[in-house]
């Protein structure tokens, strides 16, 4: 439970963060909150010599709205997001969602950024950001790309995002006035993963589905945008039948690890259910 030896960076600047990156190549780790890599570090799964904080980098901080799109530092933290009135007023999915991340001490010091570059398929906020449309702002040395969230996460633990890069900003499209949202997370007990959770934005037109986006955490090697079952939705009348028949396509993509939270069978029937109720609130919350 002791990591192995490292040296410890806290550059000022972003440009100071790249040349460290460029100096100590894979042998540096990007240090966020640590709320992920240090558990990692401890057991010896990750052996970084070098550990570049982020945390004095004021750039990479804050949460504000310009031309339509809110754009979120990527060091901003859990709390930060739960306190933030702009995404209160605007984007309650992302509050809702971070309220439901483990507990008040992780949630001082882990951040959005680091919750969605670790790329754990257990972690909240990569289905939080396939349901809102966001995208990532991935900066390197030399220039920067912004990528969608759909097709960022590869894998357990794997993503996009090339080892010179530094994911700086996370950039949402302001929802729609009226757009219903809700994410529904199983979990065990206070403090833990979920077991299967269902992030879902919705906008309807009279009792005629609009717009939708469902998004699934935990059940399989990455996060889901269950596709079909939006599609099913998209331009229907949302009933009890409809939801149904969109849960029942959103389960035939699950395909979950098994572990301490449950069996296949198990985890696969609760993405269902955290589906329909995700659904049905997000309902209730739309404007018509
Ligand atoms: C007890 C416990 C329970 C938890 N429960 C949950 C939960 O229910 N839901 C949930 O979502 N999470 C949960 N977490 C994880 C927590 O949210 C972490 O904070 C998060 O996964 C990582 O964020 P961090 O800021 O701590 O990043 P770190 O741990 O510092 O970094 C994680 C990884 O991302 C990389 N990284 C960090 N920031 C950047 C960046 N800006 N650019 C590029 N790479 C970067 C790091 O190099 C590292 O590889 C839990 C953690 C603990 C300890």
């Amino acid at each position: 439970m002791i990591p192995r030896p490292f040296e410890y960076h806290a550059p000022q600047t972003l440009s100071e963060a790249f040349a460290l990156l460029g100096a100590h190549g894979d042998t540096a780790k990007l240090l966020a909150g640590g709320h992920s890599l240090l558990p990692m570090m401890k057991m010896r799964f990750a052996r970084p010599a070098h550990l570049i904080d982020l945390g004095r980098i004021p750039e990479l901080k804050g949460i504000r709205e310009e031309g339509g799109t809110i754009r979120i530092g990527a060091m901003t933290t859990e709390n930060e997001l739960i306190w933030s009135k702009l995404l209160q007023d605007k984007c309650p999915l992302i509050v809702e969602g971070a309220r439901q991340i483990s507990d008040p001490q992780v949630r001082y010091k882990g951040t959005i950024g680091g919750d969605i570059s670790h790329g754990d398929p257990g972690n909240d906020h990569p289905a939080l950001m396939l349901a809102l449309g966001a995208s990532f702002v991935l900066r390197s040395g030399t220039g920067e790309r912004v990528v969608p969230a759909d097709g960022f996460f590869v894998g357990t633990y794997s993503t996009l995002m090339a080892a010179d890069e530094i994911m700086t900003e996370i950039r949402i499209p302001l929802p729609a006035a009226g757009t219903g949202y809700c994410y529904a997370k199983l979990k065990r007990k206070v403090g833990d993963f979920a077991t299967a959770a269902a992030a879902v934005t919705l906008r309807m037109s009279g009792d005629t589905v609009r717009e939708v986006a469902i998004a699934l955490t935990n059940v399989a090697p990455t996060p889901l945008r269950a596709k079909d079952a939006e599609n099913a939705l998209r331009g229907k009348a949302l009933s009890d039948a409809s939801i149904a028949a969109a849960t029942e396509l959103a389960m035939k993509i699950c395909d979950p690890a098994v572990d301490q939270r449950g069996d296949a069978e198990y985890k696969v029937a609760m993405a269902g259910e955290m589906t329909q109720r995700a659904l049905r609130v997000a309902r209730s919350r739309a404007g018509r």
